[in-house]
């Protein structure tokens, strides 16, 4: 790893600690990383330099990990289309109170609460 990518990781690693992100033993899965990994406070897992991991304990685990990405994939991409076409409505349209205005919402709201609820399944901590 060159000096700067070096520098740029070891402040990103200080930032996190700020955030009161917490530092934990393992090290990133990504081949030849090897980097600690860092538990937010939402309790996502992240490397500094390849962002989000899973640590997974069986197959099973990992199997269900890969659709539940895909699925959040595929949500993304929807979302960051129906934002498109409300960001693209003619203003009269929403002051006129356009009802397709209000589909686009439901669907937007469906988004979110679909992705809050596959995270927050992804970063349950079992209870010890
Ligand atoms: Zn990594």
């Amino acid at each position: 790893m060159a000096i700067e990518d070096r520098k740029i990781i070891e402040k990103k690693m200080a930032e996190l600690l700020k955030t009161g992100a917490a530092m934990l033993a393992q090290k990133c899965p990504v081949d030849g990383c090897y980097l600690p990994l860092f538990k937010l406070k939402t309790g996502e897992v992240i490397c500094p330099e390849h962002g989000r991991v899973y640590i997974v304990k069986s197959d099973e685990e990992a199997k269900e990990v890969v659709s539940r990405t895909l699925v959040l994939k595929v949500l993304e991409d929807l979302e960051g289309r129906v934002i498109d076409v409300l960001s693209t409505l003619p203003q009269h349209l929403i002051d006129e109170g356009y009802r397709d205005v209000i589909g686009w919402l439901e669907v937007l709201e469906r988004i979110m609460r679909i992705k809050k609820e596959l995270f927050s399944e992804g970063g349950k901590s079992k209870a010890s």
